[in-house]
């Protein structure tokens, strides 16, 4: 089971930490971590490809133009997360008129949000319809 518990950052901002204690982890863990008032990770978007299929094929193929059921064009480019939270992690950026919307983590994968509450389940599901 996730908890959820506020707290304050040493920087004064108010985080919601989301917390875990089960049989391998008696203790309580962090999971994830978010900024109060935005969204989290919030429902969930059935895809049919894993985060790393995507990934590995855009980076593959360079950036990408697609579009989404909404009729709204994007561009995605696949990286390497280069600092912050998920320096090291692989991630997928969204471009809308030439400037970065949206970043798509693993953890961010099958939600309609990312860590950061940006929509991001119509990119995902274009991105995920682009897989072959
Ligand atoms: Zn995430």
């Amino acid at each position: 089971m996730i908890s959820k518990m506020l707290c304050s950052s040493h920087t004064g901002r108010n985080l919601l930490l989301f917390w875990r204690i089960d049989k391998a982890h008696p203790r309580p863990y962090i999971v994830d971590y978010g900024e109060v008032g935005k969204m989290h990770h919030q429902g969930r978007k059935v895809l049919s490809h894993d985060f790393n299929i995507v990934w590995k094929q855009l980076m593959d193929s360079g950036s990408q133009s697609l579009r989404t059921k909404a009729d709204h064009i994007f561009d995605a480019q696949a990286y390497v997360t280069s600092k912050g939270s998920h320096r090291g992690e692989e991630v997928i950026r969204i471009f809308s008129d030439g400037k970065e919307y949206a970043r798509i983590y693993p953890c961010c994968w099958g939600h309609t949000t990312n860590c950061h509450g940006t929509r991001i389940g119509g990119y995902s599901e274009s991105l995920d319809h682009w897989v072959r």
